[in-house]
């Protein structure tokens, strides 16, 4: 009889934070094509005696990510210094949260997935680049420390995932949150998003006592690739009645499957202890529920209010990625409440008018001067005009009477159903041609 395998998946995302300035300098953040070692001072150079200074902004923003997720914000929080010698950390460690991280417990829930626990969410500083080239024949390895001390994100999920389309479904909603928040580009060719997963086979209920880290992956869809040879390799090797060790791997695009990288450290490995150079950080109650109050709704909950305002599904769900043309679909609103949002948001998608007018008044004005009035549609025009009449039969009689200034009157019942939209003159011009 064969045992009931099943796939226990966690994951572990990096997301690079688009600050201007570094988590504990004040260097320029951003690195991708830079020349090397530009931006860089002492303190992201490790240098003796540099003393941090944390970054304001990357905290509020890591927080935020934590209330959008749900988390529990740690109001006293801290960071420690994680040990490890590699050529791209000049300190020999890096100043990361290990006991108490700003945020934890969060849920994930969405619709036709299983929710999933977000274990913590904790803020550190990345490290620099390895650039390996030969020159004149001979192999080099290159340090570029642009990107060390750049403000970065690590979440950290439960083993709750079972499949990789689960994984997929899940990171995919975490990109779009952290871009929807403004806090990183999240491009992963780029870098800024960078993906683990730790999977293990279970024979039991219980969880696994291993689990093999698949690390270094750059694409969700590379990742789905290396979560299902890991989940074939290791049920195989269950089959056969071997063990399985604990270690990272990484994946191998033309081999199709996983190659060992070394055996996984445990946390002793890094003698973690408490960053002494910069003070633990109490949050009051009041900041984090003012974040909280002022945190934008969510893409989901956004495209829902586009739709309620008449917006097609189609439209609101390309809009919301794009945070300007967002804002300028709200500034149109704020400005004239009762204009055609849907006509609004398909010229936005198809016709771009929001970078052809880039003040919404002129986008506005123009629409009123091209009075075809794109406020009100044709067909919506044509069914005012029908309940107008249907609901003033005399009117009509008076007009056959002779009484044409009565399309004045049902011009007003008109307006006051299309809220002041339509234009007068075109309206008038219809009461007159179905009523003679
Ligand atoms: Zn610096």
């Amino acid at each position: 009889m064969k045992t009931k395998l099943r796939p226990v998946i966690g994951l572990e995302v990096h997301i690079e934070q688009n600050t201007k300035t570094k988590m504990f300098c004040g260097c320029p953040a951003i690195h991708y094509a830079v020349p090397a070692n530009t931006h860089t001072c002492p303190v992201c150079l490790g240098l003796p005696g540099a003393l941090p200074k944390a970054n304001k902004l990357a905290v509020e923003n890591i927080l935020k990510l934590g209330l959008a997720l749900g988390c529990k914000i740690n109001l006293y929080s801290k960071f420690d210094r994680k040990h490890y010698f590699y050529p791209d950390l000049p300190k020999g460690y890096q100043i990361t949260q290990y006991e108490a991280p700003f945020c934890s417990a969060g849920r994930w829930e969405a619709p036709d997935s299983p929710s999933v626990n977000i274990t913590r969410i904790h803020l550190e500083e990345d490290t620099g680049k390895l650039i390996h080239k030969t020159v004149g024949g001979q192999k080099l390895s290159l340090v570029d420390f642009n990107r060390s001390g750049v403000p970065l994100i690590e979440l950290v999920t439960g083993p709750d995932f079972e499949t990789s389309e689960q994984v997929t479904a899940f990171l995919k909603e975490i990109r779009k949150i952290v871009r929807h928040l403004g806090i990183s580009t999240a491009d992963m060719d780029k870098g800024s998003m960078r993906l683990e997963a730790n999977v293990s086979v279970s024979t039991t209920k219980k969880l696994p006592d291993y689990k093999v880290e698949l690390k270094n992956i750059n694409s969700f869809k590379f990742l789905a690739k290396a979560v299902d040879s890991e989940i074939a390799r290791q049920t195989k090797l269950i089959h056969e009645g071997k063990r399985i060790a604990q270690e990272t791997r990484g994946f191998d695009e033309a081999a199709g499957g996983t190659l060992s990288q070394r055996t996984k450290e445990e946390a002793k490995d890094y003698r973690y202890f408490p960053e002494p150079d910069l003070p633990p950080i109490r949050l009051s109650q009041e900041y984090v529920t003012g974040l909280k109050t002022n945190l934008p709704k969510s893409p989901s909950e956004t495209i829902h209010e586009l739709a309620s305002w008449g917006v097609s599904w189609q439209a609101a769900t390309i809009i919301v990625k794009d945070r300007a043309r967002l804002n300028y679909l709200y500034d149109v609103r704020s400005i004239d409440n009762s204009v055609d949002l849907k006509s609004i948001a398909n010229l936005i998608v198809n016709k771009n008018v929001d970078k052809k007018y880039k003040d919404p008044n002129d986008l506005l004005a123009s629409i009123v001067k091209s009075a075809g009035n794109l406020s009100l549609e044709a067909k919506q025009m044509t069914k005012f005009i029908n309940e107008v009449l249907i609901e003033n039969p005399k009117a009509a009689e008076d007009f056959r009477l002779g009484k044409t200034n009565v399309v004045g009157f049902l011009l007003g019942k008109f307006m006051q159903k299309s809220a002041g939209r339509g234009d007068p003159k075109e309206v008038s011009k219809r009461f007159f041609d179905r009523l003679k």
